[in-house]
């Protein structure tokens, strides 16, 4: 069940957005060789508890930490590890978000770790730019396979391939509601979009296989050719014909 949100619960949601923002924002800046994905997660989980908020992936289904950190061919899910230190060359993914007073923000962005390939730099502004192209899709009146399809589109008209196998959602006061939010699909078909409506929309974009598998740790997720992935997100309010994005920073 799709549940709309009122204006005020999206005022909530944007205060929750904004924090998960600037979790993102300061975990990202720390992006750099040498450093492990632990100290990443402690900065996004400190700059989250200071702001009087809660890491919303930290214990959901068990995930042991604040943010998932997912390396090159990684594409989701990834566990932040003292043990894993970034090198020169990674791409790196991270995926938080935080909650706030019962409402939920999401979001991910994927940085450069030093000097990139051009490769690896085109397949994060490819995936950037997917996102904002599904994000002019999400108006009222229109349909959830209008967002999946343009995302969908964009990113294999540039020879890239879209991960099937997981999709954005709907959030509020739960961190996952109702619908699910594929980056591919129909134009014109799916769920109706209606003022009120709060998804996080996140292309998850691949080098080559759209394919991926789950390691024995349960929880990251890889490309099955081992090319990297790219994930972009934000949790946005459908407001009649725009889109407002709640997960900003200040
Ligand atoms: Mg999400």
């Amino acid at each position: 069940m799709v549940v709309l949100k009122t204006r005020k619960e999206i005022e909530k949601m944007r205060e929750a957005g904004r924090i998960s923002a600037g979790a993102l924002k300061a975990a990202g800046a720390a992006v750099e060789p040498g450093i492990s994905t632990y100290e990443i997660d402690e900065i996004a989980r400190k700059y989250i508890l200071r702001q009087g908020a809660r890491p919303n992936f930290l214990h959901y289904n068990g995930f042991p930490a604040t943010a998932c950190i997912s390396i090159n061919d990684e594409v989701i899910h990834g566990i932040p590890s003292r043990k894993r230190i970034l090198r020169e060359g990674d791409i790196v993914s991270i995926d938080l978000g935080a909650v706030l007073d019962g409402y939920h923000g999401d979001n991910a962005a994927t940085f450069a770790c030093g000097d990139i390939s051009a490769e690896a730099q085109r397949l994060i502004d490819t995936t950037r730019e997917s996102l904002y192209v599904g994000l002019s899709k999400a108006v009222a009146g229109g349909r959830l396979g209008d967002i999946g399809s343009a995302i969908g589109s964009y990113c294999e008209e540039r020879g890239y391939g879209v991960v099937r196998d997981f999709t954005g959602h709907g959030v509020g006061r739960n961190l996952h509601e109702d619908p699910a939010v594929p980056n591919y699909g129909t134009p014109g078909h799916g769920v109706r979009l209606l003022p009120g409506m709060t998804l996080a929309i996140e292309p998850m974009i691949t080098m080559g296989t759209h394919k991926v598998r789950i390691l024995s740790d349960g929880w990251t997720t890889v490309t099955l050719d081992g090319k990297p992935a790219a994930h972009f997100e934000h949790t946005i309010a459908i407001v009649g014909d725009t889109c407002e994005i709640l997960t900003l920073a200040d």
